[in-house]
């Protein structure tokens, strides 16, 4: 912000109709810019001024010259920007003097800025819709014992704390039920992970029983009692065996990873 391009309002120029007396010093103003940001003033200058050629002289009893110079300097063509020192003055006046264009900008400033309890009260005071809403947003997140203690509490109306509170509770309500569904979930895969298990472990229990079998053997050895590891017959009839079953075992295993993925 560069204060060498602000106006100075102490200066006459030759369209000077309005002044503004506050604290003995006169601000040489204009009733077209003024009755275009202020409701009130354009009713004042409607309803005192006959004459529209006539100047006006508005006597400012309750202000500082230094805000009021802060609020011409927002509102002229050489528009200061609105900032965290002036915003608050800004949303006064724009109250006071229905000024709705420098309440949106000082809305669309705050909205920049981070959310906190304190652009809650403020959007709340001031009626700035969007903004109150990304603060109720912000509010809902916070924990009871912060907004408690928040020194800010007591400015928040008793309706707007129910409102936190009620979307505190859905938000619970929401996150009591996702973990229902999470639950659910998981019970589904930890059934499924442990008939995929016993599928496996079968499969290695009938695999320990192989060499057991005679019929898994080659036609020398089948009558025999025992197994002949010698044999490389039958050493290779069992190695196709167990690959076979590996192969069961990895079929077991996709079925259910397909089986969880479709769910
Ligand atoms: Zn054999």
């Amino acid at each position: 912000m560069c204060t060498s391009h602000n106006r100075d309002f102490t200066q006459r120029d030759e369209f000077s109709d309005v002044t503004i007396k506050v604290e003995g010093t006169s601000l040489f103003v204009h009733r077209q810019y003024l009755a275009e940001w202020s409701g009130v003033w354009r009713k004042l200058f409607l309803s005192e001024c006959e004459d529209p050629s006539a100047s006006i002289e508005i006597v400012l009893e309750d202000k500082t010259l230094e805000d009021v110079t802060q609020l011409l300097q927002c509102i002229y063509s050489s528009q200061n920007y609105i900032t965290d020192s002036n915003v608050q003055l800004m949303l006064e006046f724009a109250e006071e003097y229905e000024m709705a264009n420098l309440k949106l900008r000082c809305e669309e400033y705050l909205l920049t800025q981070e959310v906190s309890i304190e652009s809650l009260v403020i959007a709340e005071k001031h009626s700035l819709k969007n903004l109150f809403k990304q603060c109720m947003d912000f509010a809902k997140t916070q924990t009871m014992e912060d907004l408690e203690r928040h020194p800010l509490k007591k400015e928040i109306s008793e309706q707007t704390l129910i409102a936190i509170y009620k979307e505190k509770v859905y938000m619970m309500r929401d996150y009591a039920n996702e973990l229902k569904q999470n639950e659910s979930k998981l019970k589904r895969q930890n059934d499924q992970l442990s008939d995929e298990k016993d599928g496996i472990l079968n499969i290695f229990k009938n695999m320990g029983k192989l060499w057991e079998m005679p019929n898994k053997r080659c036609y020398k050895h089948m009558t025999d009692e025992k197994f002949d590891f010698t044999c490389r017959d039958c050493n290779e009839k069992m190695s196709r065996e167990v690959r076979r079953m590996c192969n069961d075992g990895q079929h077991v295993r996709r079925y259910f990873i397909l089986n969880n993925k479709s769910r």
